[in-house]
């Protein structure tokens, strides 16, 4: 088998590359407006109430609509999925790796059709549109070898007279709550973990971004997944979602998303119901205050366009985003300049052209949002960029960059999750790294810096889960750099990491008498 290398990104330098992403754009431009039925087992159910995925970059325009399920559907998903189980179990780990091997060439084929769903539905621009769909491959392709090398389990030793063997099985029925920023990615990544790995699952989507995961739980049909296995059941998580976090047979959960969120699941599902006989997992990837530090010797283009990219990509829609900047007194003004002379050049508008860098936020929820901390923004610092929204026709803002925010400022210390940026000056390295520690997160920062020594000690002291040096700190690519962050980040976990897998398995040890 060939090793595993990650899907290379698409070079829309390359005009056959634009026309084919044009092509497969006016493609799913025929394909919106559809409604998706909730999937249990064999049953396609179509309810009466929808969620409405709407254009986050335009209002009028309705991406589908999907059927919810409610708890009485949520039971019945469970059943199957209980059922399905049994059987699923059984199979072997290589013949479950191979569906997953299929669903990434399926994929591979489609990736522009799947680019666009995200450009549409999430209001991605190309580039990160490309990027999500690349990581879905990834994933598929990264788990699939990942359980192969775990399916004979791993040496113990065995005294004279006996053999001892370890290996993993499977743990149950798993709850996926996945979030809207990689609806393809992430949704996908947690979904397939947990299968391969012999578990069935009940996915329950984002629900400003349902249609890509139904267009994803289709294709993974395609590829030869027993139904039963996979069961899609979109739905409100005061419905749905504590029901299912809730259920005694619910064996362990998989969520991204907020802390609030995170916290509130982690917390239910530590209850012991009646009929349940076992403690639930909780795997949780929830959020980031994450900083790009830059020390007085350092590469300083380099460090704004660090600053930026990291801030504003996917309209800072990223829990890895760089919402702070923290920066060495000596270069503070000339790096503040630099970055905001770069974000004045990002085109903000329409995600279905080439030229745009920053599409939409999510919906009018995040919108509103993220403009209350706009106004928070121009109390605590010096408007240096952006500061503007408008939802006339979707909800867009401009990227903004406030200058001189004290560090403990609500800007320096709580999420946002849209395209807001801090700087802080910071007295000296050690006083950076105190900064850049001193939030409730830990999930990524990045050190531009040309000092070995300061490289070094960021390595012991900047307490992230992915630390970056001379770089972004977004942008994670599974296999190489496995993703996940400290404190209320979540719990731990490295998505596309080489001990992800385990976290969806039990070890077994047995041991014969010879
Ligand atoms: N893995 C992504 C990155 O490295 C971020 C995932 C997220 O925002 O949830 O940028």
């Amino acid at each position: 088998m060939k090793p595993y290398t990650h899907e290379p990104f698409t070079n829309f330098s390359i005009e056959k590359n634009k026309q084919d992403f044009q092509e497969a754009l006016a493609y799913v431009q025929t394909q919106i407006g559809k409604d998706y039925p909730v999937i249990i087992g064999e049953e396609e159910i179509t309810t009466e109430e929808k969620i409405v995925s709407m254009n986050p970059a335009n209002k009028e325009e309705m991406i589908g609509t999907v059927s919810m399920a409610n708890q009485e559907l949520a039971e019945k998903a469970m059943q199957v999925a209980l059922t399905a189980f049994e059987s699923w179990k059984k199979w072997k780990p290589e013949h479950r790796a191979n569906i997953l091997f299929r669903a990434a060439a399926i994929m591979r084929r489609r990736k522009h059709e799947f680019s666009s769903y995200l450009v549409k539905e999430a209001g991605k621009p190309w580039n990160e549109a490309d990027a999500d769909t690349a990581e879905a491959i990834d994933f598929l392709e990264y788990y699939a070898r990942q359980m192969l090398k775990l399916k004979n389990g791993m040496d113990v030793q065995s005294r004279d007279g006996e053999y001892n063997q370890f290996h993993y099985i499977p743990l149950g029925v798993g709850v996926i709550i996945s979030p809207f920023n990689f609806p393809l990615a992430i949704m996908a990544g947690t979904t397939v973990a947990a299968i391969v790995t012999g578990n069935t699952v009940l996915l329950k989507p984002a629900n400003s971004t349902p249609v890509i995961a139904a267009k994803f739980v289709e294709l993974m049909y395609e590829a030869g997944l027993p139904k039963g296995v996979l069961n899609y059941v979109p739905g409100s998580g005061a419905q749905i979602g504590d029901y299912l976090v809730d259920h005694p047979k619910t064996r362990f959960v998989s969520f991204t998303g907020s802390r609030e969120v995170g916290c509130r699941i982690n917390e239910r599902a530590a209850k012991v119901h009646p009929g349940q006989i076992w403690i639930k997992r909780v795997i949780a990837e929830m959020g980031g205050k994450d900083t790009v530090v830059v020390d007085n010797d350092a590469d300083l283009d380099l460090a704004a366009a660090s600053i930026v990219y990291s801030a504003f990509g996917f309209s800072g829609q990223k829990c890895s985003a760089g919402s702070r900047a923290v920066v060495h007194q000596d270069v503070y003004e000339e790096v503040l300049e630099k970055a905001v002379s770069l974000t004045n050049q990002l085109t903000v508008g329409n995600p279905e052209l080439l030229e745009t860098y920053m599409g939409p936020v999510i919906d009018e929820k995040a919108y509103k949002k993220i403009m209350e901390y706009i106004e928070i923004g121009k109390q605590e610092g010096m408007l240096m960029a952006g500061g503007e929204g408008d939802d006339s026709k979707g909800f867009f803002i401009k990227p903004t960059i406030f200058a001189d925010v004290d560090e403990k400022a609500r800007l320096m210390q709580e999420e946002i999750f849209g395209p807001v940026l801090a700087f802080c000056k910071a007295r000296d390295f050690d006083h950076m790294l105190e900064i850049a520690n001193n939030t409730d997160y830990g999930l990524t920062g990045a050190l531009i810096s040309n000092n070995r020594e300061h490289i070094e000690k960021a390595r012991e002291e900047f307490h992230v889960g992915n630390l970056y040096f001379n770089r972004t700190c977004t942008g994670a690519i599974v296999g190489y750099q496995p993703f996940g962050g400290f404190n209320m980040s979540g719990t731990d976990s490295k998505a596309g990491g080489p001990d992800y897998l385990l976290l969806h398995m039990q070890a077994k040890t047995t041991s014969e008498t010879l």
